[in-house]
């Protein structure tokens, strides 16, 4: 180890060493923006422990991608130039660089609500801020011609230009999506939320090498594979998709869209330099700003800070063949036409959110596209049927779910009322009932329409009233 290293120490890769290059593109505005971006958005206000931001994961993934180039380029026959290395480290250290405020809300429903044309991604805006960040980087410690720059986007996004296409598997593998950036925050997700994986990404790593331009697996390693691919189905459908944090989604959402006229939020995506200002710090900006026009942004800012929070209605799992038709059929318009006559419900009452959750490769098997290696020279596919009979069949889910955005107004005293009945064993219910008026209008009218269409609610989550309340943060 060279004497300009620096030692970061981190709970997942314990040190991690990182060379002057590194550090002067860690030590820039670009990159110490992350520090303000969690990496799991508002699944921060439902388990306050997933308090870690884009910036360690960025470390973790540069380190892995660094320790990994350097394994496969020691293999015979294997090239070995400190350009390439270089290069994927610096891919993976900025590969995050785009996310903007609550990192998926703002790519996912911020900018397509204020830009509905634009097919923006976080993607996109990395590649703005790459591009940005070594024009203005003063007498670097390495020679990167602009030539490198887009090398270092191409591998950013996983797009091939066909010299060593291996390296390309590396930090955004397209090919199959088994990349270092998943071994880092499958990990550290779980590390944050104390949960366990049996996912081995350092396994995976040590039976891994270059084949057919490719990084191969050895074929044992097959359902080490499909357990990193259950990791992250089983973090999107408890975690990443909570229902509370859903609805928290969606508050920062409205309160970003009721500033955008005065701070012009969105514009930001298309320029660098307000980009780097904009993080999860802009609704402190909005709450203490003495801006004009920013009262009804404030006010939801503040329903926030006190969890007054928009409500979890319902959800349906959609099949698969239906997808396209309810996607049409089902919307806040549709939902309240099913209103009970004596009840004022408006389409601003509801939110209706669609979720797609998958084996990161759309509705196909990820583990089709990898390709594997025994003792021999060839590659070879591993075909489920040799493996286990207990995977999936279906490799992609939509859900639909609805949110009320005007739950109860007298919610902080029925908190009171129900703490009080939980120490008495007063039937809770009876408080719920009073409390979710209006949520219970929504869910009696999507309920009506899900009939229709021939849908079951999903079964096990609330049904106000009967669902035994618990007092945790999932409860606000
Ligand atoms: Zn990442």
């Amino acid at each position: 180890m060279s004497q300009k290293n620096k030692l970061i120490n981190d709970p997942i890769h314990g040190y991690m060493s990182f060379e002057k290059w590194a550090i002067e593109v860690i030590d820039t505005p670009h990159f110490q923006r992350l520090r303000d971006i969690k990496q799991l958005g508002t699944t921060y206000y439902v388990f306050p422990s997933a308090s870690h931001n884009r910036f360690e994961h960025s470390l973790g993934t540069a380190h892995l991608a660094y320790t990994l180039t350097k394994r496969l380029q020691e293999q015979s026959g294997v090239e070995k130039s400190d350009h390439d290395l270089e290069c994927v480290t610096l891919a993976a250290l900025c590969h995050d660089l785009g996310h903007g405020p609550y990192s998926h809300v703002f790519d996912s429903i911020v900018i397509p609500y204020l830009k509905p044309s634009s097919k923006w991604k976080h993607e996109k805006g990395s590649e703005m801020m790459v591009e940005h960040l070594f024009e203005k980087l003063e007498s670097y410690s390495i020679d990167l011609s602009s030539d490198d720059v887009k090398y270092i986007q191409a591998l950013i996004k996983g797009d091939s230009t066909g010299i060593s296409p291996y390296l390309f598997d590396i930090v955004s593998n397209e090919r199959n999506s088994v990349d270092v950036d998943k071994f880092d925050y499958l990990a550290r997700d779980c590390y944050q939320l104390g949960m366990k994986s049996l996912f081995d990404f350092s396994r995976l790593m040590q039976f891994s090498r270059v084949m057919d331009d490719q990084i191969v697996y050895y074929h044992k390693e097959c359902f080490n594979i499909y357990e990193m691919f259950h990791t992250r189905y089983s973090l999107h459908k408890k975690v990443y998709s909570h229902r509370v944090s859903g609805a928290i989604d969606y508050m920062i959402r409205d309160a970003l869209v009721e500033a955008n006229s005065s701070l012009k939020i969105a514009d930001a995506i298309e320029n660098a330099e307000e980009y780097i200002q904009l993080s999860d710090s802009i609704l402190n900006k909005i709450e203490y700003s003495n801006l004009e026009g920013l009262t009804k942004s404030k006010e939801i800012i503040k329903q926030l800070r006190r969890r007054k929070l928009y409500k979890f209605v319902d959800e349906c799992l959609i099949p698969k063949d239906k997808k396209d038709d309810m996607m049409k059929a089902i919307n806040e318009r549709e939902i309240i036409s099913y209103r009970n006559g004596n009840v004022s419900l408006h389409e601003d009452d509801v939110i209706v959110d669609w979720k797609t959750l998958n084996y990161a490769k759309k509705d196909e098997n990820p583990v089709d596209a990898v390709k594997f290696y025994n003792d021999g020279d060839s590659t070879f596919p591993v075909p489920r049927s040799k493996v286990s009979y207990l995977f999936p069949v279906q490799y992609e889910e939509y859900i639909v779910r609805i949110f009320a955005r005007k739950p109860d107004k007298v919610i902080s005293i029925d908190i009171c009322c129900l703490i009080v009945s939980s120490r008495v064993t007063i039937d809770q219910s009876t408080f719920v009932k009073k409390k979710n008026k209006k949520v219970e209008a929504i869910q009696g009218a999507f309920r009506e329409l899900a009939k229709k269409l021939g849908l079951e609610p999903s079964q096990g989550f609330l049904k106000s009233g009967s669902r035994k309340r618990r007092f945790s943060e999932e409860n606000p």
